[in-house]
């Protein structure tokens, strides 16, 4: 899911930045970079910040404008500081990593990453279908390009690691219908009162508690399976030494 996330960084003035950037994303397991006509191109001052995420430097593309960068994505988040007078659909840092990791099993998610010292033109965030702002400090709200990287990587990662044991859990926990739970009820207490540990005369709380304690424990299929087969496993043996 993660090779469909795809950082778009946008008219970089620094070189330094791009190689910053490429690490943030390596370090989350993001690959995708392309560069929207770069002031510079990646030069050694990116490669030595980039330490060893060069390889995404060496595979990030260049083209000349933001559609182009975003043409083959069906989702596109732009990143903003701070609020503008455009009203567009919002997302904190949080939100926008849910939603590109919910995504991106479906199509590429790009995020958009503005100039230094300016950010995104309206236009260029009127492209985009959500924006979102990392909800820094409202006195000093602007991080460094590279760190803004990193923020939302991270926030793609966890949402996307949280979804990938939602769907472990579920595969591996199948828990038996409700109707396979009564027959083990009912098998269960048919044992019991085979084995005389209740006496029909006098069930008492017993198959209650025993209601109460399966119910809480919620035994996945598999282990009714284990608990019926030693329920008859017990009958056997009792009608063999009658
Ligand atoms: N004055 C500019 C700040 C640019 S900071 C502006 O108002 O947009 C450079 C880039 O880093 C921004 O374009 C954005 O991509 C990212 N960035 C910095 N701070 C951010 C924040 N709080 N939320 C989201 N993106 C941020």
């Amino acid at each position: 899911m993660l090779q469909n996330i795809r950082v778009v960084l946008v008219n970089t003035s620094h070189t330094g930045n791009i190689g910053s950037a490429a690490r943030a994303m390596k370090t989350m397991g993001i690959t995708d970079l392309v560069l929207v006509n770069p002031v510079e191109q990646p030069d050694g001052k990116s490669v030595a910040l980039a330490a060893g995420a060069s390889d995404i430097l060496a595979r990030a593309r260049t083209v000349n404008s933001l559609q182009e960068a975003i043409a083959d994505c069906g989702l596109v988040i732009g990143t903003s500081a701070r609020s503008r007078t455009l009203q567009w659909p919002m997302l904190d840092s949080r939100e926008a990593g849910e939603k590109a990791a919910g995504e991106s099993a479906q199509h590429k998610v790009a995020f958009v990453f503005g100039r230094e010292r300016t950010g995104l033109t309206n236009d260029e965030l009127q492209l985009c279908h959500f924006h979102v702002a990392i909800p820094a400090n409202p006195e000093y709200s602007s991080l460094n390009l590279a760190m803004a990287v990193q923020t939302l990587c991270y926030e793609v990662r966890m949402a996307t690691l949280a979804l990938e044991t939602q769907e472990e859990v579920s595969q591996e926990q199948e828990y038996p219908l409700q109707q396979d739970l009564e027959r083990f009820f009912v098998h269960l207490e048919q044992t019991l009162l085979e084995s005389g540990f209740i006496i029909r005369q006098h069930p008492g709380q017993v198959m209650s508690k025993l209601r109460r304690l399966f119910t809480r424990v919620r035994p996945e299929a598999q282990e009714l399976n284990i608990l019926r087969g030693i329920l008859s496993s017990l009958q056997k043996k009792m009608q063999s030494e009658k």
